[in-house]
């Protein structure tokens, strides 16, 4: 998709502030510092619309932003926080847990992991719960900042990533990314078009 029009709608800290304007919805979630914004702006052709650079101990809140008037992209706050309180923390978890549990509009999660790294025992911890049948949606792994490898390792590196995740080619596909070259980019698109806007 050719994206020329994007507005941040909300951020919400609660269920009854989410959107009413069903359209469908997909999650971007992975740790802090991932790329995640970097993923977002490329896709929506900004250079810094998703704010880059998460600092610990903001207030956590999901992001909807609205692309195209055809879909929310949905910015879940990194995981891997130490900075805010053990109560905001769980409370977060909470909150996060139930919506992409329980959330109708929403069709489709990203997970993001960085290309450099082999996923962290929360990204594998994270993969395999958005699997399972609790959440039950299809889900992109992106590997990220792929420039920062040289091209004849990726396949080298998507094999290891998906060893450690114990990737299931069913339920889940993956993607090479870079927001430094927008390497990925359409593949991206193809899959979210595919699965969200049928
Ligand atoms: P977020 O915390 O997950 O939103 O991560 P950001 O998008 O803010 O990125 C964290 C850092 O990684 C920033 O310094 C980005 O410039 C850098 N970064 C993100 N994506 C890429 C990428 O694809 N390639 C390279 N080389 N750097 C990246």
């Amino acid at each position: 998709m050719e994206v020329h029009q994007v507005e941040i709608v909300m951020s919400a800290v609660r269920e009854s502030q989410y959107p009413t304007d069903d359209l469908p919805e997909v999650a971007f979630v992975g740790r802090s510092n991932v790329g995640k914004s970097s993923f977002t702006n490329v896709l929506i052709n900004r250079k810094s619309f998703a704010r880059t650079s998460a600092q610990p101990g903001k207030t956590q809140t999901l992001n909807f932003y609205k692309v195209e008037n055809q879909i929310f992209f949905v910015d879940v706050p990194g995981y891997g926080y130490a900075k805010v309180s053990k109560k905001a923390r769980e409370d977060f978890a909470v909150m996060i847990g139930e919506y992409l549990r329980k959330r109708q509009p929403l069709k489709g999660i990203v997970q993001l992991v960085d290309a450099r790294h082999l996923p962290s025992k929360e990204d594998i911890e994270m993969y395999n719960w958005l699997i399972s049948e609790d959440i039950g949606l299809p889900v992109l792994v992106v590997a990220t900042k792929a420039d920062k490898i040289s091209r004849g390792k990726w396949n080298k590196v998507e094999a290891d990533i998906k060893r450690s995740l114990q990737f299931n080619e069913e339920l889940s596909d993956f993607e090479i990314f870079s927001a430094e070259t927008k390497y990925g980019k359409d593949n991206v698109w193809d899959w979210l078009e595919a699965r969200m806007l049928d």
